[in-house]
């Protein structure tokens, strides 16, 4: 974006300070800073070049903090879009600083080739079915952030299709499944659960090979890598016969929807993109459209769901998880106070940020606590990461699940019945 229309943007910020009421950065720090009216006022003083954004580490510091949550613009009675300033001065310290090494070994070294991304699954699981972990942890050397990962499954989703896929006579839906890296490496109890659920309801369901939807190189900054894997995936989906592309990982549907955005200026992969976002369904919203079997067994506990940013304030998925989990017989649902607050997990945001994450996920647990629940339901890998590991960290009982696997669940109980 040009320099006058950043500025346009940013003039829009009258200072209210309604965005103090819902930042997390700002509830747990209460630095101006770390806020989105800070923000932005140093991004404007950037801008008229009364600070030099490379001599100041703090700023870069500051804006690396966002958590890029829009819990400030939905809230902004301006419409200031805080989010695409701070992912405009992200590009720009990328572009002209490169990647900071470790991002760069995770991201384009790792999350940007398919087979890396499982060779780490397999080296985790070994580093944590040897004990080496716990030696690990022992020593404290690591600040508890290998404790991050979840118990590693020995196969990913891809080496279980063979055996989860069938072919139906007289499928009712053709649908494609974006298995983004997350659910298929480190989740895949999850993409299994949506392969099955979908199959129950009749769907026909292909599984291209893709590539990482892109959202830490975009979240850090690096476009020109995000926009490579984003045409790569964009390609996979151009000639696809589906009526839907479902995901079961909020943050990879928005990133996919996103990819208009980044196209505006190449008419080929712009026409793409908006076919493949007007195709994108979040697993739940899709499963009430299509009124899914309601043969279900019963379930006996106290569920709570937290929403992710990505489903709630950019994909706007909010009462479609609630009602799975509803009709699920014995299942109660209680909400969570501050439901819709961010996790602190934002991807590898707490693998960069420990502190200040680990600072929002306290408050998370303690509103996670009070409810009860013996299940905390989400619907985003980043955010099932950081609650489980939030009930490990803070020694609180209960399990992290998406509502697909509680349904996947639930059809399971009412089959052996
Ligand atoms: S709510 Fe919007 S207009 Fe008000 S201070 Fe925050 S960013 Fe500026
Ligand atoms: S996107 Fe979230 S973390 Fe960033 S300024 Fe807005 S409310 Fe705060």
């Amino acid at each position: 974006m040009q320099k006058e229309a950043l500025l346009e943007i940013i003039m829009k910020c009258n200072r209210c300070g309604v965005c103090q009421e819902v930042c997390p950065t700002y509830k747990i720090s209460g630095s101006e800073f770390q806020v989105a009216r800070g923000r932005n006022r140093l991004i404007r003083l950037a801008l008229e070049g009364q600070l030099d954004l490379n001599e100041e580490p703090e700023i870069e510091k500051f804006i690396n903090q966002c958590l890029l949550c829009k819990a400030c613009e939905v809230s902004c009675p301006a419409g200031v879009p805080t989010t695409e300033l701070i992912s405009e001065v992200r590009k720009y310290y990328t572009g002209t600083k490169g990647l900071p090494l470790l991002k760069k070994i995770m991201y384009r070294g790792v999350f940007s080739h398919n087979k890396r991304i499982s060779l780490v699954r397999k080296l985790g699981r070994i580093y944590q079915k040897t004990g080496v972990n716990r030696l690990v942890k022992f020593t404290g050397i690591l600040n508890h952030t290998d404790e991050m990962l979840p118990d590693l499954p020995p196969r990913n989703v891809r080496e279980q299709i063979p055996y989860i896929l069938k072919s139906l006579s007289n499928p009712a839906h053709k649908v494609a499944y974006f298995l983004g890296c997350s659910v298929n490496n480190f989740f895949s109890s999850i993409g299994v659960a949506t392969l099955k659920v979908l199959q129950k309801n009749n769907c026909q369901v292909v599984v291209p090979e893709v590539n990482c939807c892109g959202a830490p190189h975009q979240s850090a900054g690096d476009i020109e890598e995000f926009k490579r894997l984003a045409q790569k995936n964009l390609d996979v989906f151009k000639d696809l016969d589906v009526e839907a592309i479902i995901v079961d990982c909020a943050t990879c549907g928005s990133v996919l929807k996103d990819y208009v955005h980044f196209f505006q200026e190449d008419p080929y992969y712009h026409e793409i993109a908006l076919k493949v976002a007007a195709k994108i369904k979040d697993i739940s919203s899709f499963l009430l459209e299509i009124d899914y079997q309601k043969d279900l067994g019963e379930i006996r506990a106290k569920v709570t769901y937290h929403d992710p940013c990505h489903a709630i304030r950019y994909l706007k998925v909010t009462e479609a998880p609630r009602k799975l989990l509803k009709n699920i017989p014995g299942l109660e649902l209680v909400e969570m106070k501050e439901a819709d607050m961010c996790c602190g997990g934002a991807g590898s945001y707490g693998v960069f940020n420990p502190g200040i994450s680990r600072k929002i996920l306290a408050h998370k647990m303690k509103n996670y606590r009070e409810t009860e629940a013996q299940i905390l339901a989400t619907s985003c890998p980043a955010c099932t990461m950081q609650l489980a590991f939030g009930i490990k960290l803070f020694k609180l009982s209960g399990s992290v699940k998406h509502p697909v696997e509680l349904l996947a669940e639930a059809y399971e109980k009412a089959r052996e019945k």
